[in-house]
């Protein structure tokens, strides 16, 4: 019988298969306990579609994620393939998705769960019950402007150039997004640019203003320079709640964040595209970390930050929060509950290997629900 909710799996190397191992046993409850069930296909990316068919991705594959209703997305690399051309590097496999899907708006939770509020670089006080949003422009400004190179003068210099460009419909699709986000939050959004020294960011200034003043007057906003922002961040970050920035001063500002909440192991995101005529967007959801080759196959693995990237497929793709709060809660529950993975140990805790952390999640589901 069909589920109308359609997921394509595409675990990736190293470690990304043995995370997204537990990540269908969590999909496996919900369809059992919930009711909440999935067409699932899975296919192969990055190094492994690399070794069985001479491209990180295949028109297949891609195909599948183009027609799925959300992508969950392991990781892709490792030192095997490290040698082999630009276009034949494993993450050309995320970068054609991400293009093909015009996946522009990145969000990165940073949320603090109180039993690891001791693992960050701040003070418990500043990060316990944390829970921010940085919104962040994907498929535009310096990473992708023209003219770009690097060229050698007549005097002999060399000279790099990148430019950085940002349209109104560009400013305005990703603004919405986080408008619309920090209504079903805490109303608060905070735009982030160099509106002082750049031209592209008196603009994007300018329209985040103007799509507020049209469209979002309920939302409360605040405009922040970057450099302000970052120091905000490791200063007070609570005051926050949703940050929409461009793709450059983004990746910056959500791996400072991400670090106020401990490790990588933990950290979930989605990238969503344009919603269509049904009100869909095309969505891929994918811990931050990397595929870990040096820890794969051995059982070490975290596999929180891919569960809390299915429990945002629950949020974003789905409109389930309800069963999106039951996995963030589950997750807060066991950590509580002292279980630890490697990358996580705190002195006095129990140290387990990525299938107990699983089956305590799984677990924990059903405690929650009976
Ligand atoms: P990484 O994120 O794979 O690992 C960095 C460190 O964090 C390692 O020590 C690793 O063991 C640890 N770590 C990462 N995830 C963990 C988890 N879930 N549980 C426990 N420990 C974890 O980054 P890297 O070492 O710079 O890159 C390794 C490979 O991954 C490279 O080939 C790189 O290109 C690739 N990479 C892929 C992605 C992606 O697929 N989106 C992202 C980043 C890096």
């Amino acid at each position: 019988m069909s589920s109308n909710r359609s997921l394509l799996i595409l675990p990736g190397d190293g470690i990304g298969p043995e995370v997204m191992r537990e990540v269908r046993r969590v999909i496996e409850w919900f369809g059992k306990r919930r009711q909440v069930s999935f067409d699932i296909d899975e296919d192969i990316v990055g190094g492994a579609s690399i070794d069985a068919h001479r491209t990180p991705l295949t028109d297949k594959a891609l195909d599948k994620a183009m027609n799925a209703d959300a992508v969950l997305f392991g990781s892709v690399g490792g030192p095997k393939w490290d040698n082999l051309g630009f276009d034949m590097r494993p993450e050309g496999g995320l970068l054609t998705l991400r293009k093909e899907l015009d996946l522009f708006a990145n969000l990165r939770p940073a949320i603090c769960f109180p039993a690891l509020a001791g693992a960050s670089s701040l003070k418990p006080e500043l990060v316990t019950g944390l829970d921010i949003l940085i919104v962040r422009e994907l498929t535009g400004g310096v990473y992708f402007g023209e003219p770009r190179g690097i060229e050698t003068l007549p005097d002999g210099q060399r000279r790099g150039v990148n430019t950085q460009v940002y349209t109104t419909s560009e400013i305005h699709r990703v603004a919405r997004v986080a408008f619309e986000l920090a209504r079903k939050r805490r109303n608060l959004v905070h735009s982030s640019e160099k509106a002082n020294v750049m031209e592209s960011g008196l603009l994007w200034r300018e329209e985040v203003t103007r799509l507020h003043k049209s469209d979002y007057s309920d939302v409360q906003l605040q405009h922040i320079l970057a450099d302000n922002c970052a120091m905000q961040l490791v200063r007070e970050p609570k005051q926050f709640d949703v940050i929409v920035t461009d793709n450059l001063f983004g990746d910056l500002l959500s791996d400072v964040a991400a670090m106020l909440t401990g490790s990588l192991g933990m950290l979930p995101s989605a990238s969503l595209g344009a919603k269509d005529a049904s009100g869909r967007s095309k969505a891929l959801y994918e811990p931050v970390h990397g595929s870990a080759p040096d820890i794969a196959g051995k059982g070490l693995a975290n596999p929180i930050a891919t569960i809390l990237s299915f429990g945002m497929a629950l949020r974003y793709s789905f409109d389930l929060p309800n069963d999106a709060d039951l996995v963030g809660k589950a997750v807060e529950n066991v950590l509580a509950g002292g279980l630890r993975t490697a990358d996580i140990m705190q002195p006095g805790m129990a140290k387990v290997s990525t299938g107990v952390m699983g089956d305590a999640i799984v677990r924990e589901l059903d405690k929650l629900t009976t």
